[in-house]
């Protein structure tokens, strides 16, 4: 199972398979009618990379930034930002969604800026607010961040998605697997690291309703 081709209308509910980093972005976003410019292009690629094609792009992002007039839209170049996510202005290259790597080692967010990896640029009190609006529990978000807090951050969100889908997933791998999927798991590891946050979305994505 896999998203597909989605429209600007299936963003919102989608959010539940998002990563803690888009689902940040994506909150910001709908409460300011706006992002800042590592914004756009972490949740923007991350859009493009689940299934949102050029023309569905430039419509949600319009409607996104309701506050403006559709001139402001225009020479503000967030209409050109969208497109040259796609590759069709500037360098017309086809950039990809950003790995967990790239967002956690470069850009490093400022004040005001909402990109960037939340279990390396939080303080701890907004992340614990974060993860628990995942539904994992106290005991479950105190693990989390003694693993973010102890650097490793990629662990700590494969850790997160464990303990909120984790077994949702197991099972999809066993009817895929014919059945047995047995030893899949061990040492209550069940799912792969967390690479790249459409990699999380994928995989809740295709774990759902199994
Ligand atoms: Fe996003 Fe990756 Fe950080 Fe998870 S580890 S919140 S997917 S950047």
């Amino acid at each position: 199972k896999s998203a597909g081709e989605i429209r600007h209308d299936d963003v919102d509910s989608l959010e539940s398979h998002f990563p803690p980093c888009m689902r940040n972005l994506h909150q910001h976003l709908r409460a300011d009618a706006h992002l800042k410019y590592f914004g756009r292009v972490q949740f923007g690629l991350f859009l493009k990379g689940i299934g949102l094609p050029l023309e569905e792009a430039l419509v949600y992002w319009r409607k996104a930034f309701h506050r403006l007039t559709d001139d402001e839209f225009q020479k503000k170049s967030y209409a050109y930002g969208v497109r040259y996510n796609y590759g069709v202005e500037g360098k017309r290259t086809n950039w990809t969604p950003y790995s967990c790597m790239k967002i956690i080692t470069s850009n490093q967010p400022s004040a005001g800026d909402h990109h960037g990896c939340p279990f390396k640029h939080f303080s701890p009190d907004n992340l614990r607010d974060l993860v628990g609006r995942y539904g994992c529990g106290d005991s479950g978000a105190s693990e989390v961040l003694r693993i973010a807090k102890a650097g490793h951050y990629q662990v700590a969100c494969t850790r997160l998605f464990e303990l909120t889908r984790g077994e949702v997933h197991k099972q999809a791998n066993r009817i895929a697997a014919g059945g047995d999927a047995e030893g899949a798991g061990g040492g209550g590891g069940m799912v792969e690291t967390i690479e790249h946050p459409n990699q999380f979305f994928d995989m809740s994505f295709k774990g759902q309703d199994s």
